[in-house]
């Protein structure tokens, strides 16, 4: 038997393992055709039905109506940094961008060589603890043609625990808690994400556009990232990550065995409330984001001692706890904590906190 391998990667982020095991068995030998699913085409039946397969199944999980497209993109979440303003943003026109960490920052970044993006709100600190400006004191401009957001922030470990109020189109960057608790669609007008930590692996992403916000793409768009020509395609203007949708395919349909998102919501917030109440009872670590928006997905974490750090690191991994290396820009630890992390990993990783601090404090 192998041993018990827990995998707290940020993304590329660990994939359930009964997903992997399918596909493990059907690597080579997809439906008994004799090969591999990616080296079929993408226009023949069978992965058409597997195409439209997923598709149905993500919007029966997240509930997205016919408003709605869901396309299958290339270029991760970056690639939806550039397409959203090429989609959205008139030449001249403007667009207000929320800042709660280093990926909407990072967004506002590739907005800026499109138009004028300005900052409706920018990141607050509050005695010291990462936060969330309110939005009473945000700064919208009626001229915006949206409003872009990061409902949860991968690299500071915070996330909203509301929808913004906007007359405007909101986009929302969900790369990483898209399918981790319920979401009322219809509040939005482009939902993007990042496959490589909900969804399957990295260079897929998913945009779930409003149909009325799509053929006004500014002259010059690439045509991969034109939404309403990758709708009228399927999806498949050009070849598509074929892999990858598999992949996301099979995962669509492990969460719908797993009670579909409300039952994996109930488990998400089960792991996060014991690492945090944890983390919260100890002298040793502790967590710098207001506890109202404390990421359920993306746990930063702090040693009071980082000179332990990289002790801490090489112990964890030799018991098999993996990449709790926290980012660079935030320094300490961060567990990340996505759907397919199941609650005896973050169980694991409590006693080895436990046992660490016992050991060292
Ligand atoms: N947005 C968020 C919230 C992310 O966490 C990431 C990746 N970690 C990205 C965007 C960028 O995604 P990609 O690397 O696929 O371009």
């Amino acid at each position: 038997m192998t041993k018990q391998i827990y995998n707290f990667c940020a993304g590329p982020a660990m994939l359930p393992q009964d997903v992997m095991q399918i596909a493990q068995k059907e690597f080579v030998n997809w439906k008994d055709m004799g090969c591999s699913v990616m080296e079929v085409s993408h226009r023949g039946k069978d992965y058409v039905a597997l195409a439209h397969e997923a598709e149905q199944d993500l919007r029966d999980l997240m509930n997205i109506s016919d408003e709605y497209a869901v396309l299958f993109m290339h270029g991760g979440g970056r690639g939806q940094f550039a397409s959203v303003p090429m989609n959205l943003l008139p030449e001249n026109g403007e667009a207000d961008y929320v800042l709660t960490g280093s990926w909407s920052k990072s967004a506002l970044t590739e907005g800026r060589k499109f138009g004028q993006i300005n900052v409706a709100a920018d990141m607050h600190v509050e005695n010291g603890m990462r936060s969330i400006l309110p939005q009473s004191e945000w700064k919208l401009s009626d001229k915006a043609a949206y409003v872009h957001y990061c409902p949860n922030e991968t690299v500071d470990g915070v996330e909203f625990d509301f929808i913004p109020e906007t007359d405007k189109p909101l986009v929302a960057d969900m790369s990483s808690c898209i399918l981790s608790q319920e979401i009322d669609v219809s509040k939005f007008g482009i939902i993007y994400a990042g496959a490589q930590k909900n969804i399957g692996p990295s260079g897929l992403a998913i945009a779930i556009v409003r149909k009325d916000l799509m053929g006004n793409a500014r002259s010059g768009t690439p045509s991969i990232f034109d939404y309403a020509l990758q709708n009228q395609n399927d999806s498949m203007f050009n070849t598509p990550p074929t892999y990858a949708w598999y992949l996301a395919g099979l995962v669509f349909k492990w969460l719908k065995k797993q009670g579909g998102i409300s039952a994996i919501q109930a488990i998400n917030a089960a792991k996060a409330e014991m690492l945090y109440n944890f983390i919260d009872n100890s002298d040793f670590y502790h967590n710098q984001v207001v506890s109202r928006y404390r990421s359920k997905m993306n746990v930063p974490f702090m040693l009071k001692d980082e000179s332990l750090n990289a002790v801490f690191l090489s112990e964890a991994e030799k018991v098999g706890l993996l990449a709790l290396k926290g980012h660079r820009s935030v320094g300490g630890m961060r567990a990340s904590i996505y759907n397919a992390m199941p609650l005896s990993g973050v169980e694991v990783l409590v006693k080895f906190m436990q046992s660490f601090e016992k050991a060292h404090a």
